[in-house]
Parts: structure tokens; C-alpha cells; sequence
């Protein structure tokens, strides 16, 4: 049987050209060696695995080539060249300083040094991870760097520059190394996947070049892994369950619904994602990524910055298209705070899942278009052509045609989810209600009429600066009131007869937040657009299908309604809901 050879070995660069992504070293190495203009000493530092101890050799070896050609690469003919390759060249010395970092394997190496070399012009010291050597180990190497005989040339790799001492470094021509980007990994991957005759999906391909995280031999290393898992056809799926990455589609699909607003949908997602073993924090990372992608997309000339396949690129560009920029930068903000304060988290679901119900909220115009959608006009009393005309003054008035809204939420019983609510009616309520509401009216209109005797002249005001009063009243709540003042900002006041301004309310939560709450804003309104006789008239919209939950105490009431536990939890945890 023929030995595996793993591809990273089998497919190591042997020129500077078939070297991947460190163009610009090699062709500065190629320079000085054209000019003649070699260093004594070279320190190649940058992470693991993307090609110092490669780009060593092929030092080594083209220098002591023969017959350079006029590329300045190594003929791969000559007696040196011909050595090089069978691994039996007598000019390079490869130390790991890893595991012999005492003063004797440097004296060892020292001693090497003096012996000039049989053939070729110049023996090549490597030293691997050149960090590890003890401190003697250092000293003992300062002198022979100091004053090294002209055929020899060290080469230091580290992974950590900092670690290694100045009086090293000052002796050294530097090269960083960079991580290897995905394009240049995925194209390499490719390459070996052609000479193995296997078949690989281009998104698979992308994968595996992230999940390398710019090292060229981890990449090769999963290559290999998932090639033996599933032979010499690799799907997509093969790769993102070998590698346990979290599916592409999931993060589509979670944003779709977050900026759609629908926080069940959202909420059953990351139940599924969790479910499926993920951790709570890979995720947060992920969605991150997935919106900072979704925010390169905006700008043709960040798009480049986009590291994905051909077709997972046309699907970014497609969702960025339906995104707002500002609300992907709110949703990143919010996403890094569940971050930073996930460890710290007693119950990291829930702040996970409160975390992005806050995401759910952002893109307002979109809820509002929802609700409009599924928006029942409520007549204030039985008979609304015979309304009268004056404000009400205080218009508690809960939801009626009721039995529209009752057939539907009973065929949507089925469709049920997890925070949603269904509205029970129970029959007999409307009566009651509808009396209440004639009882208002009617004080409503003695209010009026003594209103109307003090004839007070009181200026008029068009929507816009209506609008204008109630965004300054929200910005002095902002910090105090913060859910008060997220209902302000996402309700548009609508002026209605003279100076009664209609609010539509979506929910009893919302209701009872702006009974409790209106008079300061009555109050400010007044004074802004100097009119006493502002009236406020509330209208519900009615939510069809289910009572969408927009701010985490309403979730937290709604979560401990169907579990007293929650309550307990919080309690003994001492837990609080963070806006
Ligand atoms: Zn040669």
C-alpha cells in the first residue's frame, strides 16, 4: 500500500513563486539575492503555519544553486539542488529550538559553524522557533551572531517576536510574515483538490480556508481530515459537519427575521441552534461576523473585504440590500454587548435571547408596517358616524370587533409560539365594555361644553410640528424612562379633529405604559404648541395572529406568566433586566 503523505508535506511550496501569500517577501528575497545583498542573519516572524520554515528552505536552497535561472529560482538540476531535494544536503542544519534549547545544543551548532562548506557557496542554519531558547542558550548564540564567518546565514522563525531579546533582533533583517487571507487558502485548496482528483463545493472550500484562520498547513490538515471522512466527493454539509461550524443559512435566516421584526421566529431559531449543540457565544461571534459582512456589503469599495464564496457572496449582497446600515450598526453594538457580558451571565439563554429580541426592535419602520398590516380599525362606540365631535378626556378604551379577531386567533390557535399570546374572549365583555365607553362619551362631552364656555383662543399645529413637540418630549425621557420612551419614538401621534391626536397603541402592555406615563406628555405638549386643549385618544391595534413582545420586561412578565419558576430564579439570583 502507498504511504499517505499529508498534503501539507506533499504540496509544501519548493520556489519562491508556488509560495502562498507572502508575495511580497518572496520577491524582496529574490532582490537581495539578485543584488547580491543578503543578510547575515534573518529573523521570519508571524503566526504558525503560513510558510517561514518553507520560505527557509527555498532560501536555502536557492542560494546555493548553481544555476539560477532568470527568475532567480533554483534549477532543481545541480548537484545542490538535486541534494536539497532528496533531504541529504550537508549546507542546511535545521534546529527546533523548541526541544533543544540548552547551552550545549547551541555550542553544538557553533561548533558546526566553523567548518566551512564542502560544496555550495554557504551553510544554513534554521531555527525554529528560535523563543524557546533558554537565556545561556541566547548568549551563547549573541557571539557567533555577531561576527559570523561570511558562508554562513542564520535563519531565526518565531511565532513570537516579543519573546526574543533586542540585542538578537538588532542583528537580524526582519520579515513579518502575514496570516494567508481565505481567497489565497481556498485557491490553494483547490489546487491540491485537482491534483487529488477530488471534488470539492466552492462554499466547503470557504469554510475550511476560515476555519484555518490564515494558516496554510491547518488548512491543508482539515483538507485531509474531511477527504478521509468522505472520499473524493466533499459536499458543503460533509464540511460544516465535520468542522462543527454553525451552517451559513442559519445566520441568513436569523437576520431575516430579526430586521423583520418577528421575535418568535427569531427566538425558535436560536432554540434550534442551541438544540444542536452550539454554544451560546460561538453564535454571538458568528452573527457578529455575519453583520459585519452584511455592513462591507454597503460600500462597493469595502466589498472586497467580504471573505466568502461566489455564491454566499450574491447572498450577502442580496440581504445587505434589505438591511439599513444604522440598524446593522445598532444590532453590532448590541451584539458585542452580549459578548462582553455573556461569561458573566447567570442565565446565558436568556440574556442571549434577550439580546436579540433588542436586535427584533430596531428596524421600526418595518414593525410598524407589520402592525399596519394586521391592523383592525376599532370603532370607538357601536355607532361611529354619529361620534361626537369634542376630545375625550381620558378614553380607556379596549379592543371591540371582537369577532373578527376572535375567528382568527382561532384558526391561528395551531400556529401558536412561544411568547405569543392568544386573546381569550370571553363572551359577555363587550357589553360591559361598550357601556363604559358610552359613560366616557358622555363625560367626555360635559367636559367639553365647559371647556368651550372659557373660549380661550389657542393656536393651531399641523402634524409636523406635532411630530416635532413629541420627539423633544421622547429625548427628555430617553435616559429616564427608556421603554416609554421606546414606544414614543416607534408611535406616530396623528392629529384627528382640531386638537385631538390619536396614538395607535399595539397591546395592553403598551396601554397601560401610556396611561401611566401620558400626563407628563400631555403637559409638554401643551406648552410646546401652546394649546390647552390637546386631547389624547388611544387607539389599539388590534395584533391578529399574536401579542408581539417588544421589550425584554414584557418578555420577562410573559416567561414568568407560563413559568413561576423564572420568578424564583430571578429572585433568588437576584437577576435584573438590562435595557
Ligand atoms: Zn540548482
Amino acid at each position: 500500500m502507498e504511504n499517505f503523505i499529508v498534503s501539507a508535506r506533499k504540496y509544501r511550496p519548493a520556489t519562491f513563486d508556488t509560495v502562498v501569500g507572502q508575495t511580497s517577501i518572496t520577491s524582496t528575497l529574490k532582490n537581495a539575492i539578485k543584488r547580491n545583498h543578503l543578510a547575515q542573519a534573518f529573523l521570519f516572524t508571524g503566526p504558525r503555519g503560513v510558510g517561514k520554515t518553507t520560505c527557509a528552505r527555498i532560501l536555502a536552497k536557492t542560494i546555493n544553486c548553481e544555476n539560477l535561472n532568470e527568475n532567480i529560482e533554483a534549477c532543481d538540476k545541480c548537484e545542490s539542488c538535486v541534494s536539497f531535494n532528496n533531504s541529504a544536503s550537508f549546507n542546511i542544519h535545521e534546529l527546533d529550538a523548541a526541544s533543544n534549547n540548552s547551552v550545549d545544543d547551541i555550542r553544538n551548532l557553533v561548533d558546526q559553524v566553523r567548518i566551512p562548506p564542502q560544496v555550495g557557496k554557504y551553510k544554513v542554519y534554521i531555527i525554529d522557533e528560535v523563543h524557546m531558547l533558554s537565556p545561556a542558550a541566547f548568549n551563547a548564540f549573541l557571539k557567533t551572531l555577531e561576527e559570523p564567518p561570511a558562508y554562513a546565514k542564520f535563519i531565526l522563525a518565531t511565532t513570537e517576536k516579543h519573546k526574543i531579546i533586542p540585542t538578537i533582533l538588532s542583528r537580524c533583517q526582519i520579515y513579518d510574515f502575514k496570516r494567508i487571507t481565505v481567497e489565497d487558502i481556498a485557491k490553494h485548496i483547490e489546487y491540491v483538490a485537482r491534483e487529488e482528483s477530488v471534488e470539492i463545493e466552492e462554499e466547503g472550500v470557504h469554510i475550511i480556508a476560515q476555519k484555518a484562520d490564515g494558516a496554510l498547513r491547518d488548512a491543508l490538515s482539515i483538507f485531509d481530515q474531511i477527504v478521509s471522512f468522505s472520499g473524493n466527493k466533499v459536499l458543503y454539509e460533509s464540511v460544516i459537519q465535520n468542522l462543527n461550524v454553525l451552517d451559513y443559512d442559519y445566520y441568513f435566516k436569523i437576520t431575516d427575521s430579526i430586521f423583520n421584526g418577528d421575535i418568535s421566529k427569531t427566538l425558535l431559531i436560536i432554540n434550534e441552534i442551541i438544540d444542536n449543540g452550539f454554544d451560546g457565544q460561538y453564535f454571538i461571534i458568528g452573527l457578529g461576523e455575519h453583520f459585519r459582512n452584511l455592513l462591507v456589503c454597503k460600500d462597493p469599495e469595502t466589498i472586497k473585504l467580504l471573505e466568502a464564496g461566489a455564491a454566499i457572496k450574491a447572498k450577502y449582497s442580496e440581504q445587505s440590500a434589505n438591511c439599513k446600515a444604522d440598524c446593522l450598526i445598532k444590532a453590532l453594538e448590541i451584539n458585542n454587548d452580549c459578548d462582553i457580558y455573556y461569561k458573566g451571565s447567570n442565565n446565558k439563554q436568556l440574556h442571549l435571547e434577550i439580546s436579540l429580541m433588542k436586535m427584533c426592535s430596531l428596524n421600526q419602520n418595518k414593525l410598524n408596517k407589520i402592525s399596519e398590516e394586521k391592523k383592525v380599525e376599532i370603532p370607538i362606540t357601536p355607532k361611529p358616524a354619529s361620534q361626537p365631535k369634542p376630545e375625550y378626556k381620558n378614553p380607556q378604551i379596549k379592543t371591540s370587533g371582537l369577532t373578527q379577531a376572535t375567528k382568527q386567533t382561532q384558526q391561528s390557535t395551531q400556529e401558536s409560539q412561544t411568547f405569543s399570546t392568544q386573546k381569550k374572549v370571553i363572551p359577555g365583555t363587550i357589553s360591559i365594555k361598550t357601556q363604559n365607553i358610552e359613560k366616557k362619551v358622555e363625560e367626555a362631552k360635559e367636559d367639553y361644553s365647559t371647556k368651550s364656555q372659557q373660549s380661550v383662543q389657542e393656536e393651531k399645529f399641523n402634524q409636523e410640528q406635532l411630530e416635532l413637540a413629541w420627539k423633544s418630549f421622547a429625548k427628555t425621557i430617553e435616559n429616564k424612562n427608556a421603554a416609554f420612551y421606546s414606544t414614543l419614538i416607534n408611535r406616530n401621534p396623528e392629529i384627528k379633529d382640531d386638537f385631538l391626536i390619536e396614538i395607535s397603541i399595539e397591546n395592553k402592555f403598551q396601554e397601560k405604559e401610556f396611561e401611566d406615563n401620558k400626563q407628563d406628555l400631555l403637559t409638554h405638549l401643551k406648552n410646546e404648541l401652546k394649546n390647552t386643549k390637546i386631547q389624547f385618544k388611544s387607539k389599539i391595534i388590534e395584533n391578529i395572529k399574536e401579542e408581539k413582545l417588544y421589550f425584554p420586561q414584557q418578555i420577562l412578565k410573559k416567561m414568568e406568566e407560563k413559568n413561576p419558576n423564572i420568578t424564583k430564579l430571578k429572585n433568588q439570583l437576584n437577576l435584573e433586566i438590562e435595557f
